[in-house]
């Protein structure tokens, strides 16, 4: 049977879970704490926020940004990156966004050079974004998947430069403060 969708019920991206992701029961809370109890499995669930990482690939002086192809901020700047998959190494998760956007191999500085939590999208949903410095170490950048275009700024750019999220120039100065 199709179900059609008849009305918008309000969610908030801090709003607790209502239902058991693992048995579908009525949670009961939330307790102070925010967890919402199963009363037939017993387990808690949390909101939390959803860690994405992004990449800022340096080479000469300049870092590489890409153009949205896609909603929310479509047309905007942004760096390359996204949401972690689950047991994924924030590292490994931009190793794997670069292939998929640009089809380059990076090299990553494991040490993060910006952590900053945002809202992600028209329900505001909380991110915690990772940036890290990297190098591509092999292939030529193109665009692909949700990106449109990529380019090479330098730190001239970046106080005219139209981010989607305003951290991202922060881990570029960032990042072409430590240049080579
Ligand atoms: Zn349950």
């Amino acid at each position: 049977m199709r179900v059609e969708k008849t009305e918008d019920p309000p969610f908030s991206p801090t709003d607790p879970f209502r239902f058991c992701p693992a048995d579908g029961t009525r949670l009961e809370g939330p307790r102070p704490s925010g967890g919402a109890s199963c009363p037939l499995c017993g387990r808690s669930w949390y909101r939390n926020p959803a860690p994405a990482v992004g990449a800022v690939i340096v080479d000469g002086g300049r870092a590489l940004v890409t153009v949205r192809a896609r909603d929310p901020e479509k047309g905007r700047l942004d760096l390359p990156g996204g949401f972690l998959e689950p047991g994924e190494h924030p590292a490994d998760g931009i190793v794997r966004e670069a292939r998929e956007e640009l089809g380059v191999e990076l090299e990553v500085d494991p040490t993060p050079i910006l952590l900053a939590p945002h809202t992600y999208g028209p329900e505001g949903t909380w991110v915690l974004a990772i940036g890290f410095r990297a190098r591509i170490s092999g292939g030529e950048p193109r665009p692909a998947d949700d990106v449109a275009a990529i380019r090479w700024i330098s730190a001239d750019d970046l106080d005219t430069a139209d981010f989607a999220w305003e951290h991202d120039r922060r881990a570029i100065r960032t990042a072409l403060e430590g240049r080579d």
